[in-house]
């Protein structure tokens, strides 16, 4: 292990009397220990990196659930084209490698006295913090809908038992019908995943329920990887997709999850299957720590991911604002391990290196059809992770259907090594 300079050694030892007093599991003398919430794409891959190259430190990973159902590839699953199970993963790999796994749920941040309280009231201390916690959905900002009613009008946003309600909604959906989507404005979660899922879907209706409609009633006017999307969807399932942006609609005004209505400023849209995804935010639990300032998204030190409003607490993945990335579990991943490269770095007393980005985001628009959007990201004079120019773009429009079997190659290669990478 490389050495400590005083300074760095006096704050270790001084934050290790607190967390002695209070911490669980029981800290190792002389060990620096980091503290990680959340153990989805963000978390899992800071947790491995920081293991890896720091054998000598505690790694201690709080996630609410024994298990990880990933969004990525759960389209898959809605189609019916993958088991539930597939995207389904524990931490026993990662505890193999000497991460300490706590179940549970943190409830609070108390950044300044360096602790995560649980909500069975136990303090987990720590010398830094990372948060990935993902999104909360915010059900209430669309009048008609809660929470309460998500399983009437399924979002299927977060991985787990809404994927497979949906799905089955799908399936047993009245032939002819209609699926009505409704979207949200930019930012949130995944920005081509409702337009993949629309595609997926499409392809189970082609196979079992021919004569069925898509209707996208979408918070904005133009999305992610639009021309390639549309391209596939006239290629595949002609007729079969409406999209309806906002200047058409005028946004959602109120849904009705009892008769299957969404209503916009200028047309009520009725579904037999309703897939409604709600605006999104950070989660409370970084909301309340006052990681978002006056937002709803917390800003960080694009280089370090050190919050601005709590030294010591590093924020990413989703919750994050990470300069010109997408939130994708890929940019999270990638963030993930940049991260442990500085908290190593921070706690070893040494000046953190500067890291270079990638992000990937495969869209399925078919099982063997694949479309893709990279960007390669760096941090600029003004301290922003901007994309680098000339790199990275969208694959080409016009490409031919062995393209994009290849392509569709390319994204399940990506997903068995990614999950193989965080969870195996
Ligand atoms: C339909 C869909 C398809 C997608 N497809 C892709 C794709 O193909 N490729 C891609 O790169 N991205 C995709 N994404 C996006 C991707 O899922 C997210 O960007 C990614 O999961 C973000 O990682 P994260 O670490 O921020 O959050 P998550 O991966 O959601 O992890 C958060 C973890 O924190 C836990 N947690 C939350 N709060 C607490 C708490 N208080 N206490 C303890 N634990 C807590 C959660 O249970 C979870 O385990 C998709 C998203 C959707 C919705």
């Amino acid at each position: 292990m490389k050495r400590f300079s005083r300074r760095e050694t006096l704050a270790i030892s001084t934050s290790f009397v607190t967390g002695s007093l209070l911490a669980a599991p029981a800290k190792a003398q002389g060990r620096p220990r980091v503290v990680i919430v959340g153990g989805g794409f963000g978390g899992a891959s800071a947790a491995r990196t920081l293991r890896q190259i720091e054998p000598d430190f505690d790694v201690i990973l709080i996630t609410e659930a024994a298990q990880f159902s990933t969004c990525p590839f759960s389209n898959m699953v809605i189609a019916g084209e993958r088991p539930f199970e597939a995207i389904t993963f524990g931490y026993d790999g990662l505890a193999a490698r000497g991460v300490q796994i706590v179940i549970g749920r943190a409830i609070e941040l108390q950044t300044s006295g360096q602790v995560v309280v649980m909500e069975d009231g136990t303090k987990v201390a720590y010398d830094r913090l990372i948060v990935s916690p993902g999104i909360e959905l915010k059900y209430t900002d669309i009048p008609g809908y809660d929470e309460a009613l998500q399983d009437r009008m399924p979002h299927a946003w977060k991985a787990g038992a809404q994927t497979v309600l949906l799905r089955d909604q799908i399936a047993a959906m009245r032939q002819g019908g209609t699926f009505v989507m409704s979207v949200p404005n930019n930012p949130y979660r995944c920005p081509p995943g409702p337009y993949e899922r629309a595609g997926l879907v499409a392809h189970f209706f082609k196979k079992n329920n021919p004569t069925a409609k898509i209707i996208i009633v979408d918070g904005k006017d133009s999305f992610s990887k639009q021309a390639l999307f549309t391209e596939a969807w006239d290629h595949l399932y002609p007729g079969m997709i409406t999209h309806v942006p906002f200047s058409d609609n005028g946004g959602v005004i109120e849904v009705d999850p009892e008769a299957l209505t969404v209503t916009t400023a200028f047309e009520t849209f009725a579904g037999d299957v309703v897939n409604l995804i709600p605006p999104q935010r950070a989660p409370q639990l970084l909301l309340q720590a006052g990681l978002g300032g006056d937002g709803e998204w917390c800003p960080i030190d694009q280089a370090t991911f050190e919050s601005p409003f709590a030294p010591g607490v590093h924020v990413l993945g989703d919750a994050a604002i990470v300069g010109d990335m997408p939130k994708s579990g890929f940019s999270a991943s990638v963030q993930g391990g940049v991260c442990a490269h500085v908290v190593a770095a921070l706690l070893q007393g040494e000046p953190p290196q500067q890291g270079v980005l990638l992000n990937t985001c495969y869209s399925l628009v078919g099982p063997e059809y694949g479309i893709s959007v990279a960007g390669v990201y760096r941090v600029n004079a003004e301290g922003r992770l901007k994309s680098v120019e000339g790199t990275g773009g969208t694959s080409p429009t016009g490409a031919s259907d062995d393209f994009r079997v290849s392509e569709a190659a390319y994204a399940k290669s990506w997903y068995a090594n990614m999950t193989t990478y965080l969870f195996g």
